[in-house]
């Protein structure tokens, strides 16, 4: 049997959500995308998709349009609305080209009609996770190293470097936290979010988890960590990471 070379690579499999309200449709794809080696969690509508994506981080969403009550677009639309970049493909009975241009305008990765193959929907799957470049549950976006003052993030290795030293490998909180933060510049984050951001697999922690986080990541990164210039406290909300600017001549 041929097994996808990309999605099996890793130890741990990608995780994909499957929105569909189609009983039968989201079962098949669930037991198919399960046989490629991928751990799916599969539901029926966007309210859910919406209430457990941030307790429970998928690599890619795969989400259908049509659903009761709220529709995939309006569910894609606020995800990218909060700033969330999780990789998407929607999936839709139609297929006229209004519905590809607002998928993509919404801020989804990629679009497929109904009726489509599982295999084309693989294909898709993996391109989009290619694309995303991130091993299982790395956040989107993480490929460069990021400057925080005299260090540089490097989110592959979960780690803090100055110059070409790495000075500290990041706890799982902190490297969570941090990975939120700079995906987002200048983007003041609640501490929910970044709380939901840290989030293990079922793991539960308290808001005060995440300011003490923040505590020992000021006293890494910050000159001054009473007067923090790189991870900013956003009052009554939560935290802002501030990038560096460098001063032009
Ligand atoms: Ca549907």
């Amino acid at each position: 049997m041929n097994r996808p070379d990309f999605l099996a690579m890793s130890d741990k499999p990608y995780h994909l959500f499957v929105v569909e309200d189609d009983t039968a449709l989201r079962d098949m794809l669930a037991a198919y995308l399960e046989r490629q080696g991928l751990a799916v969690t599969a539901m029926a509508s966007a309210e859910e998709l919406l209430r457990r994506i941030h307790r429970l981080r998928p690599d890619l969403v795969i989400l259908d349009v049509g659903l009761p009550k709220m529709s995939g677009l309006q569910a894609c639309q606020q995800l990218r609305a909060e700033g969330d970049r999780v990789p998407i493909i929607l999936l839709t009975a139609r297929t006229e080209e209004i519905d590809r241009v607002l998928g993509l305008e919404m801020g989804a990765d990629d679009y497929l009609g109904k009726p489509f193959s599982a295999r084309e929907l693989l294909a898709r799957v993996r391109a989009v996770l290619r694309r995303a470049g991130g091993a299982p549950g790395t956040p989107v976006g993480h490929a460069v190293p990021v400057r925080i003052g005299e260090f540089h993030f490097v989110a592959a290795s979960r780690s803090l470097h100055r110059g070409d030293d790495a000075v500290r490998v990041l706890s799982s909180i902190e490297y969570a936290l941090l990975a939120e933060l700079v995906l987002n510049p200048g983007v003041a984050i609640s501490r929910e979010r970044l709380l939901a951001a840290s989030h293990g697999r079922g793991e539960t922690l308290l808001l005060r988890t995440v300011d003490t986080a923040i505590m020992r990541l000021r006293r890494l990164v910050e000159p001054d960590p009473a007067e923090p210039r790189y991870l900013q406290t956003v009052r009554g909300h939560g935290y802002m990471f501030v990038p560096h600017v460098e001063a032009r001549g």
